[in-house]
């Protein structure tokens, strides 16, 4: 049916409808007293949402366009970092890093389970000298449905000292807990597209006093990504810049509606339909990638049995209009990812699961008891 999709995929996610509306406005000049009013508010809920006094900056990028940025402006080619790795975006942080010429050691874990914060403790308390500049980490690794140990590979970081904490948190802003100034990470990337319940198009980053000394030493090359220009003109609530003014418009919105709901309710509501989305899933007898201890809040990942995950992400789409997301790399057509991230209610989570017992029953899956599914969900989302 025409105009009835429903994404529940990890980004881009639903957008609210009063979000959509500043979209189809006239743009506004960037240079004028009432962007500026803009800036400053956003600017201001940014840190609320990142639990931060210290800056946030906006950038027109993509969540790896963030990712780079927090790379190229607080090292120096040939500086050892420490890279986590157990996924699609763990492997791209390296690959940036390598791109710009670092010394990469990676901390691998297999794909669909969580790194081990002692293997980074091993390795940063081997360091004496204190050579590791950064390490380099993903907290929610939106491929496999793992969310890291951020909190506990961070105390190792703390304890050596001298390593900048730089995080991928482009799946857990908006969606797990990530008090930046509270656990001291110092450079966190993330995305529009994902937990803010906006288009694609912004990056953000996050920067600590720490990264900003590390700033004034580091020699990668930047222009275009050079956080300092950013910091500079958000002193002034402006831009360096023509930012998409748009779409600043409609975080100016979404910002407000998570103050009104609150960072602890947010929080909730992602483990609420994390909960019911793996209660859902298990029922209907299908085998969930990501281990019940380390399952992001943001995303659900399925490694199907009898049933192939491709028949199943298109009869969704088909019949249903629900968009799931797929394997990627080496998981293409092994697993399928259920997106439950930023304006995500009960409701879908509901939606998508009674459409996925169909399409077992379609599928003549002899696991899935229809109903099973949207049985088990439910006892959880009326345990509130
Ligand atoms: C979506 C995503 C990114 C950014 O991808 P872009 O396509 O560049 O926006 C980075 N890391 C994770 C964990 C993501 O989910």
């Amino acid at each position: 049916m025409g105009d009835k999709l429903m994404l529940m995929i990890p980004g881009p996610t639903p957008v609210p409808e009063k979000a959509l509306l500043d979209l189809a406005k006239h743009p506004i000049g960037h240079r004028t007293k009432e962007f500026e009013a803009v800036m400053a508010e956003v600017t201001q809920n940014l840190k609320w949402l990142h639990q931060t006094t210290s800056d946030v900056l906006m950038l027109t990028v993509s969540g790896t366009g963030a990712m780079e940025a927090g790379i190229i402006n607080f090292l120096s080619p040939g500086d050892r970092v420490l890279v986590g790795c157990n996924g699609k975006f763990g492997d791209r942080w390296a690959e940036v890093a390598i791109a710009y010429g670092l010394n990469v050691e990676k901390v691998t874990a297999e794909w669909g389970k969580p790194l081990e914060p002692s293997d980074f403790g091993a390795v940063l308390e081997a360091d004496k000298d204190k050579q590791i500049k950064a390490v380099i980490i993903t907290h929610s690794e939106t491929s496999t449905g793992v969310i890291n140990d951020l909190e506990a590979i961070n105390r190792h970081v703390k304890a050596h000292g001298e390593a900048l904490m730089i995080v991928d948190a482009v799946t857990s802003m908006g969606a797990a807990n990530v008090p930046i100034d509270a656990w001291g990470l110092d450079v966190v990337a993330s995305g529009s597209q994902k937990g803010f319940m906006i288009p694609p198009g912004l990056g953000f980053v996050a920067v600590s006093a720490k990264a900003w000394e590390a700033y004034k030493t580091a020699k990668l090359p930047r222009f275009y990504l050079d956080l300092g220009k950013y910091r500079k003109a958000a002193a002034k609530n402006s831009t360096p810049f023509t930012p998409p003014v748009n779409l600043i418009m409609a975080l100016r919105t979404t910002l407000a509606m998570m103050q009104a709901e609150g960072l602890e309710n947010i929080f909730a509501r992602h483990q609420r339909l994390m909960n019911a989305t793996r209660a859902g899933v298990k029922a209907l007898g299908l085998p969930l990638f990501a281990p019940d201890n380390a399952a992001s809040p943001a995303i659900t990942a399925v490694a199907p049995v009898g049933v192939e995950a491709e028949q199943i992400r298109g009869i969704l789409k088909k019949r249903f209009d629900i968009a799931l997301a797929g394997g990627q790399d080496h998981l293409k057509g092994k697993i399928f990812r259920i997106g439950h991230l930023g304006f995500v209610s009960d409701r879908d989570i509901l939606a998508a699961l009674s459409a996925l017992e169909v399409a077992m029953v379609e599928l003549g899956s002899e696991l899935a008891t229809p109903g099973a599914g949207v049985a088990a969900a439910a006892q959880i989302l009326t345990q509130g």
